[in-house]
């Protein structure tokens, strides 16, 4: 697929994500980091948003919970290009009655090249990346020229 460069801006767009179980984990990842968190805008499932808000005092915009569709809100999100990291605490020991929504979640995270964590240390590398505090070039894929490409083999309505 043909790519092409964007800017990620300095001030990234953050989702933050975790699994009942993994919800205390998130909790004290953001109050370690709560002074560099609240440099960036944040963005997060309706629990794990409203938790933390609630217990850290950030500002966070708070989607649907979950499992009525949050996180595939914040895929949603993704693809319009309005998040460039995803801070996600899956729980590894519990199938999930949204397991599809949090797959989906994963594959979209993928296919448009944003920054992904699903553990604490990967997140504590992420989040402190020179990288992270500036502005930065990335790759996704070009749709226009996707889409031109798609109307060549399929032929357009007209
Ligand atoms: P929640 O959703 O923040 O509403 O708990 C998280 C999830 O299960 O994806």
């Amino acid at each position: 697929m043909q790519q092409k460069t964007v800017r990620m801006p300095a001030i990234k767009r953050i989702s933050l994500i975790a699994h009942d179980n993994m919800k205390p984990v998130l909790s004290d990842w953001c109050r370690q980091h709560q002074s560099l968190l609240s440099q960036h805008q944040l963005f997060a499932t309706g629990t794990t948003g409203h938790k933390l808000s609630s217990e850290l005092g950030l500002s966070i915009e708070s989607l649907i919970s979950g499992p009525l569709g949050g996180d595939q809100q914040i895929g949603a999100k993704i693809v319009e290009q309005k998040i460039d990291m995803v801070v996600f605490f899956w729980d590894p020991f519990e199938p999930m009655p949204h397991d599809p929504d949090v797959k989906a979640l994963l594959r979209i995270a993928a296919v448009w090249n944003v920054a992904v964590a699903c553990n604490r240390t990967s997140a504590d590398f992420m989040l402190t990346s020179l990288l992270t505090a500036q502005g930065y070039d990335y790759q996704i894929p070009d749709y226009d020229a996707y889409l031109a490409e798609r109307l060549d083999q399929h032929g357009s309505a007209e």
